[in-house]
């Protein structure tokens, strides 16, 4: 009799069901498995088969167990190994645990077993049952399709099998489903219901199965193209390597993208240089294109992009820095330091652009370069003399081959940093012509509402020259274009006394270039005659250029006596010089000292500081002609029209012969025809000399002169006052006539100027004539025509140092 509840040892499977009448063999380690094994082997070799919920579970208790499992038969039991044995099970009965009543040393239940329900034969055979069991045959024909792995002859049984309950179990055994859906089938007893639940779980399969074949293949396709790219690239660096060319394309591109998103640059920017990589990346390694491409990508890389220096806005230490590297110039600190101030208070407003302005070697680069010192930012000069094409500021576009980019990006790019002070020397001498205008280009590279996006021809991207501090230096603001000068805040720096240049040579020349000739202060002494020496003999300058050169040359010849052992020390004076130096002193004084009739000094102005001009009348018997020589520009030429006609116009005044345009041929010469002269402030220095020539009478010695002059004889203001003094000074004159309306200007001029010179003010072009030249003595007209023929010989002439261009008046 068959009992409905019995007791029997219990198999947690894991991961696997066993459904009635399947072999199945599987191996066991647990302990408390192996137990039940052993004392089912000493029964009746019967044993249930029940699934766990969870995997992991180690020891289960009853609630980690299904309830429903096989009473199953075991047919073999292997040691495989130390603590795991293979068992051989055939599936038996569905059975239902009622209790789990032993969980140790092995686990038993009381079971209770689970009929099927049976179907009669009729239904078995309904054309229902028929369309389920042809359903199953061609889901598991579907199935079979798609997988690879089932085992041999499970396909011939399914297609024979007539018994929907045998079916369900026999599939749901083979085909993969997951653990709860074979638990379910496993519990259903009624043999119809549990065939159509596995058709469902069937389908669902294929359908996850036609998905996974879908991905995989989508996979697979994937995975051919880059292998095929793979074997296509390795076949290019063959060839490529074949060819001699470097096969390291791709990590170049990858190398070039990496650098620029180190770079962390604007949206527009960033995706403008990664398509320059890929156009490289589909340019042959070698060709011209390519290196265009590259020397462009390794232009815009070494762009300082997002590196700044720390600025530092601190009034106090700019002047202190300012102080220590340069003597007086106190305007010029002054007014820097004011801009460091207004920037230190408003470190977001935009800066002043600072134009120096003055003779060469007065210090304006150098300024600049302390300047750049004493905001903590680099320096980077460019120098804008005789740029003449507007790509030279803004680039070539780089289709061009060698194109670069333009001065300003190369000097930022040469900086290191987006806020270098950029010092744009000899921004006078720009010039312009048929390839463009530099200075409009330079005009928005300046304006601050512009130049927060400048765009290079080359570089393509728009560049921030806004945090940019921008300072120019020029000989002179008339050349400088109209626009440009609007732009700028215009400093101007003067040239330099005797003395100022001792206490420069002093404290500054001479220290530095002991240090550059490796030289200890013990070494070389040069006492302050022989500087003065130096200053007035050997130099003629406005600045310290050339003095700082003839220090240099001392020095060097202090390194090679020091060096062949001579001395240990080297000390100069004032007599050494010309030995040292190898060169004879200028001589002292330019004028001459002679009263001469027809020689008067002018004095002129220049951008490389003031100068003796001199004016030479002759006149001769002739036919009223009158000849203009010594490279005059218009302006001049008709001053010297104009100081004629007022004398015309004064003939009885000066007893001249009112004839004399008539009978008479008038030279009037400037000595230096080699340098261009202009400008109208020669108008007096004219007057005097013609006076002179056509009265006979002579110009008085040591005496310099400036002005315009009108038809009526009035005596106009002219510029360059302090300059033209100095030059007056170094030449040896004692007395200098200015124009009335300059008087104001005298307070700017250098005390020791001032004091060593008399300043005559003149209103008109009498009372110059009445302090330059000598009384006219009662002649017999013999002797005056005697004298007024005599060729005047030239005076000295001023030597220059720094050739200048156009000498202006
Ligand atoms: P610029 O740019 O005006 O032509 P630089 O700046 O090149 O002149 O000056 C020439 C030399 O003279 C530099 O070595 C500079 O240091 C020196 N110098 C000029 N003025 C002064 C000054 N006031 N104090 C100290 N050194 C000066």
């Amino acid at each position: 009799m068959e009992l409905t509840t019995w007791n029997i040892p219990v198999l947690a499977l894991r991961g696997l069901t066993v459904f009635p009448h399947m072999n199945i063999t599987f191996d066991v380690e647990r302990p408390i498995s192996i137990a039940a094994l052993s004392r089912a082997m000493e029964t009746d070799q019967e044993i249930f088969l029940v699934t766990q919920k969870e995997i992991g579970t180690a020891v289960p208790g009853e609630k980690d167990l299904y309830r429903v499992g096989t009473v199953s038969h075991i047919s073999q039991v292997l040691r495989v190994s130390e603590g795991s044995v293979r068992v051989m099970v055939e599936g038996g009965r569905r059975a239902r645990m009622k209790r789990l009543w032993q969980s140790e040393p092995f686990l038993q239940a009381n079971v209770e077993a689970l009929p099927e329900q049976k179907e009669s034969e009729a239904f078995l055979n309904s054309p229902r049952t028929e369309a389920l069991l042809r359903q199953t045959a061609v889901l598991f024909e579907e199935y079979a399709g798609k997988v690879s792995n089932l085992p041999d002859g499970v396909k011939a049984q399914v297609l024979e099998s007539r018994d929907p309950g045998y079916l369900a179990d026999f599939l749901a055994q083979n085909v993969q489903l997951r653990a709860e859906e074979r638990q379910s089938i496993l519990e259903e007893t009624s043999a119809y219901v549990r065939l159509r639940k596995l058709n469902e779980f069937l389908a669902r399969e294929n359908d996850v199965l036609a998905f996974e074949g879908e991905m995989e293949s989508k996979v697979r396709s994937q995975l051919a193209r880059s292998q095929r790219e793979q074997i296509l690239r390795a076949q290019i660096r063959v060839m490529q390597s074949e060819l001699g060319e470097s096969e390291d394309g791709d990590e170049e591109l990858d190398e070039y993208r990496m650098r620029i998103l180190r770079l962390d640059l604007s949206e527009d920017t960033e995706a403008h240089l990664m398509k320059e990589v890929d156009k490289l990346g589909k340019q042959p390694y070698s060709s011209a294109e390519s290196a265009v491409i590259r020397n462009y990508l390794d232009v815009c890389l070494e762009m300082p992009w997002n590196t700044v220096t720390r600025e530092r806005l601190n009034v106090e230490a700019a002047r202190k820095i300012l102080d220590k590297d340069h003597f007086g110039l106190e305007k010029v600190k002054q007014r820097i330091v004011e801009t460091i101030a207004v920037r230190q208070m408003n470190p977001e407003g935009k800066g002043q652009i600072l134009c120096l302005v003055g003779p060469p070697g007065v210090g304006k680069t150098s300024i600049a370069v302390s300047v750049a010192k004493a905001l903590n930012r680099k320096l980077a000069r460019l120098s804008l003399g005789g740029v003449r094409d507007e790509a030279d500021i803004r680039g070539h576009r780089k289709t061009y081959i060698g194109s670069m980019p333009g001065r300003i990006i190369e000097a930022i790019s040469r900086s290191k940093s987006m806020n270098p002070l950029l010092l744009l020397d000899e921004i006078d001498k720009l010039g312009s012509d048929f390839r463009g205008d530099p200075a409009s280009a330079l005009l928005e590279v300046l304006d601050s509402e512009q130049n927060h996006a400048f765009r290079d021809h080359f570089m393509e991207i728009p560049v921030d020259l806004s945090r940019v501090m921008f300072i120019t230096t020029a000989n002179t603001t008339d050349t400088i274009p109209r626009p440009l000068l609007d732009r700028m805040e215009v400093i101007q720096l003067g040239s330099y006394t005797d003395e100022e240049k001792l206490q420069i040579a002093r404290n500054h020349l001479i220290p530095k270039q002991m240090k550059e000739h490796g030289l200890k202060k013990s070494q070389l002494k040069i006492d302050d005659g022989a500087i003065r020496a130096l200053i007035r003999d050997y130099t003629r300058e406005s600045g310290v250029r050339i003095l700082e050169r003839r220090i240099a040359a001392l020095c060097r010849k202090a390194d090679l006596n020091l060096l062949t052992g001579e001395t240990k020390r080297v000390a100069v004076v004032e007599a050494d010089l010309h030995g040292l130096l190898d060169m004879s002193p200028y001589p002292p004084a330019l004028y001459s000292e002679r009263e001469e009739v027809g020689v008067v000094n002018g004095l002129a102005w220049t951008e490389v500081g003031g100068e003796i001009l001199e004016v030479e009348a002759n006149v001769m018997d002739g036919t009223g002609k009158l000849e203009l020589t010594g490279n005059l520009g218009d302006v001049m030429k008709e001053s010297v029209q104009a100081a004629l006609s007022c004398l015309r116009s004064r003939t009885a005044v000066y007893d001249i012969d009112p004839e004399f345009y008539k009978n008479k041929d008038i030279h009037v010469h400037f000595p230096e025809g080699a340098v261009p002269k202009d400008g109208p402030s020669a108008g007096i220095a004219v007057a005097t000399a013609l006076c002179s020539a056509l009265t006979g009478r002579k110009v008085r010695a040591g005496i310099a002169m400036t002005g315009e002059i009108t038809l009526r004889g009035r005596v106009l203001a002219i510029g360059g006052l302090k300059e033209k003094t100095m030059a007056a000074l170094r030449s040896g004159v004692k007395t200098v006539l200015i124009p009335a309306d300059n008087v104001r200007d005298l307070e700017q001029i250098d005390q020791t100027v001032r004091a060593a010179l008399e300043f005559i003010p003149v209103g008109n072009v009498d009372e110059v004539l009445s302090r330059a030249l000598c009384p006219a003595f009662a002649r017999s007209r013999a002797e005056k025509t005697a004298e007024q023929e005599q060729t005047v010989v030239a005076a000295f002439s001023p030597v220059r140092e720094t050739g200048g261009d156009a000498l202006r008046q």
